[in-house]
């Protein structure tokens, strides 16, 4: 059988240790890809100015130490300016692009269309004039954002776990008011250079993926394929933090995480490899996994 052409990947953002929530979610995208015989790619999502390089430098060898593997060496995204640059450029030579001067108050402020829906940008800024321009720019005394002009206001990805998704696609800003290229902008590009075609992550990142296809898409990229796995959380429903106690693998210990992870998606299992010969994407669980630290 020749393995397909494609690749998963896991892509953390170095901003905090990596807990054991997102070790379980990394081996999860692990699985799904070498269950499939596709390669494997590492992504530091470091476009953030809240990130950190030892960070991320320890996250890399918490994931190695659980046994993920990847093909090739980590990527970082602040090492491709010009790859999301260039998108940038071929978007605005279409007319894609219009930029908005709007603050997180303006946004909230701005009158709604009756049925818009609830969190979509409001359009303030799409149909200004050259000389509405010119005046908002001076007013706000900031570098705008850039959004992309959609022709949608909803869009449906197919999730392996979730069925069919429809979620909002509005304007959405593609390179924030500092220039630093947007999330949503940045994952698509890395997504289709690396030739990924299977995204599997936490399922707080489905609302986002209607967006990402809707861009990927009119960027002539494949649309991959998504799992958005349940993540894990504490008791009351909460997200885990750090705060909530021995929630890393310095604090868990290698084996002793490996082992939680496995018993969680209900694999008998000391090692991800062993996961791997039991792995079948039908029977994971579809609710959160509720972690007690210690
Ligand atoms: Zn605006």
């Amino acid at each position: 059988m020749t393995p397909p052409a494609g690749a998963g990947r896991f892509a953390p953002s170095p901003s905090a240790d990596l807990h054991i929530g997102n070790l379980r979610t990394a081996v999860l995208a692990w699985l799904f890809a070498r269950s499939t015989g596709r390669r494997f790619l590492m992504r530091v999502e470091d476009l953030d100015d809240r990130t950190d390089t030892d960070i991320a430098d320890r996250q890399l060898q918490d994931l190695a130490a659980i046994g993920v593997t990847w093909d090739g060496p980590a990527e970082w995204q602040t090492r491709h300016a010009i790859r999301y640059d260039s998108v940038l450029g071929e978007l605005a030579e279409h007319g894609l692009l219009y930029e908005c001067y709007c603050s997180r108050k303006d946004i909230a402020q701005a009158p709604h269309a009756p049925h818009a829906p609830q969190g979509a940008y409001p359009g303030t800024c799409r149909n200004l004039s050259d000389d509405e321009r010119a005046i908002r720019r001076l007013e706000t005394g900031r570098a705008p954002a850039l959004r992309l002009r959609t022709d949608a206001s909803t869009y449906t990805v197919h999730d392996l776990l979730h069925g069919d998704y429809t979620g909002i696609v509005d304007d959405f800003v593609v390179r924030r008011g500092d220039g630093v290229p947007a999330y949503n902008l940045a994952v698509v590009v890395d997504d289709a250079v690396g030739s990924v075609d299977q995204v599997v992550r936490g399922d707080d990142l489905l609302p986002s993926s209607p967006r990402q296809a809707y861009l990927a898409k009119l960027l002539g990229y494949p649309e991959p394929t998504y799992a958005h796995v349940p993540l894990v959380l504490k008791e009351a429903g909460a997200r885990l933090a750090k705060r909530d106690g021995a929630v890393s693998l310095a604090e868990i210990g290698t084996k002793a995480a490996v082992a939680q992870i496995a018993s969680s998606l209900g694999y008998s299992a000391t090692t991800v490899e062993q996961m791997l010969t039991q792995f079948e994407p039908a029977g994971l669980p579809r609710t959160p996994w509720i972690y007690r630290p210690d």
